[in-house]
């Protein structure tokens, strides 16, 4: 019997859960696993402005489908047999090994996982201006679902 693909994806934003979607579609014995830093996955990053500026009070909405089903990892499980593993950051790639190494942000637990294919779909940092006052608290970007979270907070 032939191996199953294995197949890891780094980030679980946007392209993320993209890239292991499209991966199911063209292989569907794969094993798909998804590997996201943050506690939440495909973040609805353009609506943020909006949650932080009052227009709507459910956070939940940033993360949901249209229909209204929150996109957490039982969801990809279910919809589509993809294994989500939510604060979870990737700390190191053995390319020579196909291995990466991960640690979960919360409990501080770390692991290891083989690779047949590897997604990296880490985004980007955001850059700080280097202006006067930019130390001072409340001052943020606006760029993860942590920042839209403060920025509510603050403003309430
Ligand atoms: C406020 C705002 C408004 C926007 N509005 C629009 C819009 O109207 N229209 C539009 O087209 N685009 C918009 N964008 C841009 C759009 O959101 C981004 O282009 C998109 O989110 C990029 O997706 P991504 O998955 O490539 O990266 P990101 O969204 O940056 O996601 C990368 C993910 O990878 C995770 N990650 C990073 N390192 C690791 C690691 N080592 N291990 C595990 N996980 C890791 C991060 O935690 C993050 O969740 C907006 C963005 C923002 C911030």
């Amino acid at each position: 019997m032939e191996k199953k693909r294995r197949i890891v994806v780094v980030g679980g934003s946007a392209a993320g859960p993209k890239a292991a979607a499209k991966a199911r579609r063209i292989d569907n014995d794969a094993e798909i696993t998804i590997l996201q830093k943050d506690g939440d996955l495909s973040m609805a990053s353009c609506g943020y402005p909006y949650y932080v500026g009052g227009f709507f009070d459910d956070r939940n909405q940033l993360i949901c489908t249209p229909t209204g089903v929150i996109r957490n990892p039982q969801f990809y499980f279910n919809a589509k047999a993809i294994e989500a593993r939510v604060n979870t950051e990737v700390t190191a790639i053995d390319r020579a090994g196909r291995i990466v190494s991960f640690r979960n942000t919360v409990t501080g637990e770390t692991g290891e996982m083989t690779y047949d294919k590897l997604i990296m779909a880490t985004g980007s940092v955001p850059r700080m201006p280097p202006v006067p006052g930019v130390e001072l608290e409340g001052i943020t970007t606006l760029q993860s679902m942590k920042d839209a979270d403060f920025l509510r907070k603050i403003g309430d």
